[in-house]
């Protein structure tokens, strides 16, 4: 992985953990939480936490204290985030973050690439050629204006729309420090995205650029699942100026069944985890996990931290937990 920029001592590496509040982590959640807080600390880096609270609907206040609780349990301290708001780069949930995204929008519509949608999702569904293969849905333009960038900025209509994204059909290169090299091509991969949706919810590509960004976040670790979100996510720091982060995808963890986990998967949930085993014995599972043990034996973070290293990751897109349930 690319750690040049902190061989100067003068920026360390900032990682972070940005889950959403949804209900109780299990296992999954918590394999990613472990290799992010590994490398950075690995590096004498900083660990922010940040709390992706944008459904209003799924998210609750409770998840978000119980999933500290559960992370302080392993052992997994932060420097910055979290509930409380710790750090000067607050607030560190985005549930009340929508200023600062509504500036970041503002610069984007000025770009003339933005423009309204007023399609429906079942409009969307309508015009949908076969899905892709992981089931996105790329967007066939139904709203989008002929020519762009548009010159000077569109009279914002009063009717209830959506902001999309215009994209370019050009390639986007990026090193996934897992993956290895990565191409995608938004215009077939992705088509034109939403930023903020018609009833005012913020996307969480938007979403989650501008916090990168603004933290300083330099390293972002999470789940596979997110890579083909990673294309999208580098066109808006090209177009916002920022400079982005590298990033680590990890395998998904996965039941017997390569169904990935849920927050339904009660079994592997923090709360049946933390019934059954103690922190070392869960520690100790994921390190096996991701190869950085030859066992499952119990072991601390700090046994885990002197050692640590991406080269030991399994290079696959998911793979099966090994619980006995
Ligand atoms: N909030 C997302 C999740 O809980 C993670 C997003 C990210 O790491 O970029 O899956």
């Amino acid at each position: 992985m690319d750690t040049s920029t902190n061989t100067d001592n003068q920026t360390v590496p900032v990682g972070r953990f940005a889950p959403s509040p949804t209900g109780r982590m299990h296992l999954g959640n918590i394999f990613t939480a472990v290799l992010s807080w590994l490398s950075v600390r690995s590096r004498g880096g900083r660990w922010i936490l940040r709390i992706e609270d944008l459904d209003p609907q799924r998210s609750k206040y409770e998840y978000a204290r119980q999933l500290e609780d559960d992370l302080l349990w392993l052992g997994l301290t932060w420097d910055e985030g979290g509930v409380d708001d710790i750090g000067p780069h607050g607030p560190y949930r985005q549930s009340l973050r929508g200023e600062i995204y509504n500036q970041y929008l503002s610069r984007l519509k000025s770009t003339g690439l933005t423009y309204p949608c007023f399609c429906t999702r079942a409009d969307i569904m309508a015009t949908q050629a076969p899905h892709q293969s992981d089931g996105r849905i790329i967007y066939k333009g139904t709203c989008r204006p002929k020519d762009f960038p548009l010159s000077g900025s569109l009279t914002a209509p009063t009717q209830r729309h959506a902001t999309r994204l215009f994209v370019p059909d050009k390639d986007i290169e990026f090193n996934d420090g897992i993956f290895g090299k990565q191409t995608s091509n938004l215009a077939t991969d992705c088509g034109d995205f939403v930023l903020q949706r018609a009833d005012g919810a913020w996307a969480y590509q938007l979403a989650v650029v501008v916090d990168d960004a603004l933290m300083g976040v330099t390293e972002v670790t999470r789940g596979s699942d997110l890579l083909l979100s990673t294309a999208q996510q580098l066109y808006l720091y090209n177009l916002l100026g920022f400079k982005a982060p590298s990033y680590v995808h990890l395998p998904l963890i996965c039941n017997e069944d390569m169904r990935r986990l849920s927050k339904r998967d009660q079994s592997l949930s923090m709360e049946a985890l933390r019934l059954r085993y103690s922190p070392d014995e869960v520690i100790g599972h994921i390190a096996a996990l991701a190869n950085l043990t030859p066992s499952y034996s119990p072991c601390s973070l700090n046994d885990l931290v002197r050692s640590f290293s991406w080269d030991k990751i399994p290079k696959t897109m998911s793979m099966v937990h090994r619980i006995s349930q």
